[in-house]
């Protein structure tokens, strides 16, 4: 198998290449040059299997000769071994034809973790092959630097340093990533806004000596690891519905566009999927794109959702690839104009074709605590507003001819617990592994916003920097 730069200008790479390279050198994503195939036998024959043995499966055909089976099948048994389900992606019944997929019994309770936990595995066991290592630098407004934290504590061949803006993230959020006690990892704590974090990030990667030095790198949501690690559990959830003989739908809360390109993939190799509903709060440019074929620029607004308060979702790069029929020069030049004007100029011919698979949904603050209420007296679950979303979403766009429908829970509802209990007036409990998260010791460092101070730091404790 090998790979391809949306923007048609970078070199082919395989399986490990794209694992360690995250952006394309054209600026483009990596894409498998062909899908592979899961036939109707396939499918029937992971009717019933563990998670495991449905990920490796699914996934084998993407990594050509990057891993061993028997080490492929032993990281993947790891990296769901700590989840705190049996099942890993349990489905949870609503109603007739209305289920919901808990994807956040992984260690930091939203479903990052599902991609993370096995991405920090493989990007590991690559580097240590190779007899590398990386410095992985990030930045986080709260929500996502605990699932990167969590994949890459105590991998022997990464460091990674994760900036958050001082006193403006959560407690819980905080103390998910500060608790964490492993020698290859640093929090720090800027004092300035996640802006400011950001800032630093980039300017970090724009110092090329600095750069190379560290051998800087990222785990972020662009990385095609994580969308093959996605991609597992639509299988896994349309299989136990009736796939191959059934279609299914799927409705997941989105902001970068990750998770639900993964079920795109899903359909391209073959997975009967009927619908993909694209479920967004206020910052709707991709629900509006897919309802109206519209697709401009907004302010970005602060939400119940945070995790989807974003405005430019990176990884549609790779469905416009798609959607422009492979032909790299016209999404460097459809983005080209997207950047220049905030829209994107697409035929009605092409968002038909996307048509023919999603659709798109958009709930606001108000309308999610609705949800959150309406859930929880109908069912009697407890949802965190993404999840909500997600529902909303569901109950909008199903299929109406009685095909089952699988919202996607995102995150667990005691990760948002202030909304949750302003909506049903129940504050949901953190899982035990959390119980005593206010009670742990903390550890990061204070820095100024200056990015001399922050490359002392990662100089000073990075382990390629001082062998
Ligand atoms: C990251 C995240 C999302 C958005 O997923 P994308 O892959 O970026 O579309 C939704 N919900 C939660 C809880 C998240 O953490």
């Amino acid at each position: 198998m090998h790979y391809v730069s949306t923007r048609g200008a970078a070199p082919t790479l395989d399986f490990a290449g794209v694992l360690l390279a995250g952006l394309a050198r054209d600026g483009g994503l990596y894409v498998p040059a062909t899908w592979p195939n899961l036939s109707a036998e396939a499918l029937r024959a992971l009717r019933g299997r563990p998670y495991a043995d449905v990920a490796v499966a699914v996934m084998t055909p993407f990594m050509g000769e990057t891993v061993s089976a028997a080490s492929f099948r032993r990281m993947v048994i790891e990296a769901y071994a700590g989840f705190r389900h049996q099942a890993v992606a349990p489905l949870v019944q609503l109603d007739s034809d209305l289920w919901l997929m808990e994807l956040f019994h992984g260690p930091t309770l939203a479903f990052k973790d599902v991609a993370l936990q096995l991405v920090g595995r493989l990007f590991d066991h690559v580097l240590g092959e190779r007899g590398e290592r990386v410095t992985i630098v990030g930045a986080t407004s709260g929500d996502t630097g605990s699932a990167a934290i969590e994949a890459c504590r105590d991998r022997a061949a990464v460091d990674i340093f994760m900036l958050h803006p001082k006193g403006r993230v959560s407690d819980v959020q905080r103390r998910q990533m500060t608790t964490i006690h492993a020698d290859n990892v640093y929090n720090l704590a800027i004092e300035g806004t996640f802006d400011d974090c950001q800032d630093l990030v980039k300017a970090m990667f724009g110092d090329v000596a600095f750069r190379d030095q560290l051998r800087l790198s990222a785990v972020n949501s662009i990385n095609w690891a994580r969308i093959v690690a996605q991609l597992v559990y639509y299988v896994y959830a349309a299989v136990q519905l009736g796939a191959p003989d059934r279609a299914v739908g799927f409705a997941v809360p989105s902001g970068n566009f990750g998770n639900v390109y993964a079920g795109y993939v899903a359909s391209r190799m073959g997975v009967p999927i009927d619908r993909l509903i694209v479920a967004s709060n206020r910052n709707d440019i991709l629900a509006r794109f897919f309802e109206t074929g519209d697709m401009s620029m907004a302010p970005v607004v602060p939400t119940l959702s945070p995790s989807m308060d974003i405005q430019i979702s990176s990884n549609f790069e790779r469905l416009l690839f798609e959607l422009l029929d492979r032909d790299g020069a016209a999404v460097e030049e459809a983005l080209r104009g997207f950047r220049a004007s905030g829209r994107l100029a697409l035929g009605p011919n092409r968002w038909q074709a996307a048509r023919e698979i999603f659709c798109g949904h958009r709930l606001d603050d108000a309308g999610t605590l609705d949800e959150i209420r309406r859930v929880h007296g109908a069912t009697g679950e407890l949802v965190d507003p993404h999840t909500a979303i997600g529902i909303a979403a569901a109950m909008a766009k199903r299929n109406s001819g009685a095909l089952p429908t699988v919202a996607l829970a995102t995150a667990h509802p005691a990760k948002f617990p202030d909304a949750v209990e302003r909506a049903t007036g129940c504050r949901p409990a953190l899982p035990a592994h959390l119980a005593d998260l206010d009670r742990r010791p903390e550890r990061y460092a204070t820095l100024a916003p200056d990015l001399a101070a922050v490359q002392a730091f990662v100089r000073a404790h990075a382990r390629i920097a001082n062998p």
